[in-house]
């Protein structure tokens, strides 16, 4: 069974060396909406796949970072990125650009990474990502599947390469939230065998 959450933010960008130019020459934004979609073959004590209260947590906390902030590619000139940094305090460095298409598979690594590190307390079983949908207009989005996520062939992402700037973690309720994440081990398979 799949379950699926919407989450929404407001965030800016440029997609370079992509095919327009209003969308790689030009500081824009959109109105993302992020669906999370979860998928296991059991349910928990509460007859559910996985309470969405617990999504309002970690992920809501991590998808929400976007939200009033400007996402940078590391790959991009370095003037350009300081200069962002220097003029906003909500931002976060990629190592991939911020397209529909990378967005799906950054936010999917990151969920997957929040529920290995998830100790599951409600029988909530083999619970996995089963795909993460990134709108970014109303006419179009990137879906990303586990295979995707971890392409080789579109290039692997290192979460460890995301940085969230300051005022960004500040904001958390656990500012060493991304640290911890990053530094558990995960305690089982997030992905289905
Ligand atoms: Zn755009």
């Amino acid at each position: 069974m799949i379950i699926r959450k919407l989450f929404t933010f407001e965030n800016a960008h440029i997609v370079r060396d992509c095919s327009t130019r209003r969308c790689s020459e030009n500081i824009h934004g959109h109105s993302y909406t992020i669906e999370v979609l979860l998928e296991s073959n059991y349910l928990d004590h509460g007859q559910m796949v996985y309470d969405f209260s617990l999504m309002k947590r970690q992920i809501k906390t991590l998808i929400d970072s976007f939200d009033h902030a400007i996402t940078l590619w590391s790959g991009d000139e370095q003037g350009y990125i300081d200069a962002m940094k220097a003029h906003s305090n909500r931002w976060i460095e990629m190592p991939v650009s911020p397209s529909a298409e990378q967005f799906a598979r950054v936010i999917f690594l990151m969920v997957e990474r929040v529920l290995a590190c998830t100790q599951m307390v409600n029988g909530e079983r083999e619970v996995t990502v089963q795909s993460i949908i990134a709108h970014e207009t109303q006419t179009g989005y990137a879906q990303a599947f586990q295979a995707d996520a971890h392409s080789p062939l579109m290039g692997s992402i290192d979460l460890e390469k995301i940085i969230f700037s300051s005022q960004v973690q500040a904001e958390w309720e656990d500012p060493q939230l991304w640290e911890k994440l990053l530094s558990h081990t995960p305690t089982r398979n997030p992905t289905k065998v």
